[in-house]
């Protein structure tokens, strides 16, 4: 545990710069919430601009440093020690994360045991890039490209996958040989100091991970420091644009991982155990607290009754409980905000004339009374002009509407400032591909939903993001290219003309 202190029982966490446990400049603190059972679960410091400054200059500092001097190869093989350390302690990680945003202990293991994936890929990938030799007019010019680190890298995560997100995001950048003041969210701060630790326990020398913990004010800090060369940034479409504006005031790079209202589409012909396994889990597997929830479900009209029938069975019997434990199927949602936005946007569909097939309300678990459980809900017939339809609500609803033809599903899909994810569930290959080509989004799945790779692209179309996690492009974002050019031959220049 990395806590500097207990509170009444609570662990007490300060910030990690430099390789040391501090508490904040101004000791402001803030309390997190377990919201299985309502009550406080720990204390974090509240950082200030002061503290973000200390982190920079520490990741500066390392940067300079023992990062700096390390060989590419050297580089890799610590981000390869530092994933077997995780998967090592990815069941005490995953505890911290379920007791502190209600997401079910078996997907939080399931994250923190696969993210060495995301460490091995990018470690090995750490030696092998190389810049160029330009074949130029000149014969006597020897030009040749330096692939440089842009610096320090600002790493603001959200609370609904805190591990996942963060390797996915660091392991990439510390690769290209930047060093990282990572932010995580006030409602998940606890597992980075863990993920810090094993870092430093692998071999990674200190300042090259810093953590600053607190809410939107630290962020904001992380964003404008003028000694951050670039932002990384998941979490909310509004959040994101205010960082972009912000960065771009100053000249600083953002890669921006963002909401969605991401469709998921059956057609007539799908096979339909299948699509109904996708379409709930697409939606209720995480309580809709995921960016790539699909949300927004489109059914062929001859087969929209009994399918939304079966859906609203399977939603009914969903097993609401406490996320440790084994047999629970939905934990709470994360915050009593989301609780809030669940509610009142609930409440505006039916305003807006969408009809309530289950669910809806806030549910009560015996045992945890004062927990933030809600209902696995379904609205039918929704459309366009439903404000549920065009916002992100981050929470277990579904909404589904039927369709007639490809045209007009196609349409409808794609009518949304979004484009994260979508789904689709068909026998017809034809369809498929030309959909997949079709869809404004970042990443399709047909016959399948839910799925993401180390080495497979992903990121958001339209407002959904700028930029790429995963696979080998994502290295780019991190690295600046530096042309040398080198005369070898003894001519003497004309000064007052330019030589290509
Ligand atoms: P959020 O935007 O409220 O907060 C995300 C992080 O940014 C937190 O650490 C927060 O403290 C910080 N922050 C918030 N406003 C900030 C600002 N103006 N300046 C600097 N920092 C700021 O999001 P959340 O509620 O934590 O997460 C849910 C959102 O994240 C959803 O919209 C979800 O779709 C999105 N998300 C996207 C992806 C993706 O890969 N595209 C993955 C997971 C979550």
């Amino acid at each position: 545990m990395n806590s500097i202190d207990a509170q009444g029982g609570h662990p007490r966490y300060g910030n990690y710069i430099g390789g040391h446990q501090v508490a904040a400049r101004e000791n402001e603190s803030f309390v997190s919430i377990n919201p299985t059972t309502g009550r406080e679960w720990g204390t974090f410091a509240q950082s200030t601009a002061a503290d973000v400054d200390d982190a920079v200059l520490a990741a500066s500092a390392a940067l300079k440093g023992p990062w700096g001097r390390l060989s590419p190869s050297a580089r890799g093989r610590l981000l390869i020690a530092w994933g077997e350390k995780i998967a090592e302690h990815a069941l005490p990680i995953a505890t911290l994360e379920t007791e502190q945003n209600g997401k079910l202990l078996a997907e939080m293991h399931a994250q923190a045991k696969i993210v060495k994936d995301w460490l091995f890929y990018f470690g090995g990938l750490a030696d092998k890039v190389e810049g160029s030799v330009i074949p130029l007019e000149r014969p006597s010019v020897l030009n040749y490209t330096l692939r440089e680190p842009l610096g320090v890298i600002s790493v603001i995560v959200p609370w609904n996958s805190p591990t996942l997100i963060t390797i996915m995001s660091m392991a990439p950048a510390l690769a290209a040989g930047n060093t990282i003041v990572l932010k995580p969210s006030e409602i998940t701060s606890a597992s980075a100091f863990e993920l810090a630790r094993l870092a430093e326990a692998a071999g990674i020398p200190a300042g090259v991970i810093n953590v600053v913990t607190g809410a939107r004010e630290s962020g904001d800090a992380l964003v404008t420091h003028p000694g951050v060369a670039k932002i990384f940034f998941t979490g909310s479409e509004p959040a994101g644009r205010s960082i972009a504006a912000k960065a771009g005031s100053r000249l600083a790079g953002c890669t921006l991982e963002l909401g969605g209202k991401s469709a998921n589409i059956v057609f007539a012909d799908a096979r339909l155990d299948q699509a109904e396994a996708g379409v709930l889990a697409g939606i209720f597997a995480a309580a809709g607290q995921t960016c790539i929830a699909g949300s927004r479900a489109y059914v062929h009209r001859s087969i929209y009754e009994p399918f939304v029938e079966r859906l609203v069975a399977r939603a009914r019997q969903i097993r609401l409980g406490n996320p440790l434990l084994a047999e629970t199927q939905m934990g709470p949602v994360a915050t009593s905000a989301q609780l809030a936005k669940d509610i009142t946007m609930v409440g505006q569909a039916r305003e807006d004339g969408a009809e309530l097939l289950c669910g809806g309300t806030r549910a009560t678990v015996p045992g945890y009374e004062d927990g933030l459980f809600f209902e696995p809900t379904i609205f039918g017939g929704t459309t366009r002009a439903h404000r549920i339809m065009n916002e992100e609500v981050f929470g277990p609803v579904l909404c589904v509407t039927p369709f007639d033809d490809d045209e007009e599903v196609l349409a409808e899909a794609n009518g949304t400032r979004f484009g994260l994810a979508a789904g689709m569930w068909t026998c017809s290959l034809q369809r498929a591909h030309s959909f997949a080509k079709r869809l404004e989004a970042g990443t399709v799945w047909i016959n399948m939903y839910r799925a993401l790779a180390f080495n497979s692209p992903f990121g958001g179309y339209k407002a959904s993001g700028v930029g790429r996690v995963n696979g080998a492009q994502a290295i780019e974002q991190y690295l600046q290219t530096k042309s040398v050019w080198c005369e070898l031959g003894n001519e003497v220049q004309d000064p007052f003309v330019l030589r290509t």
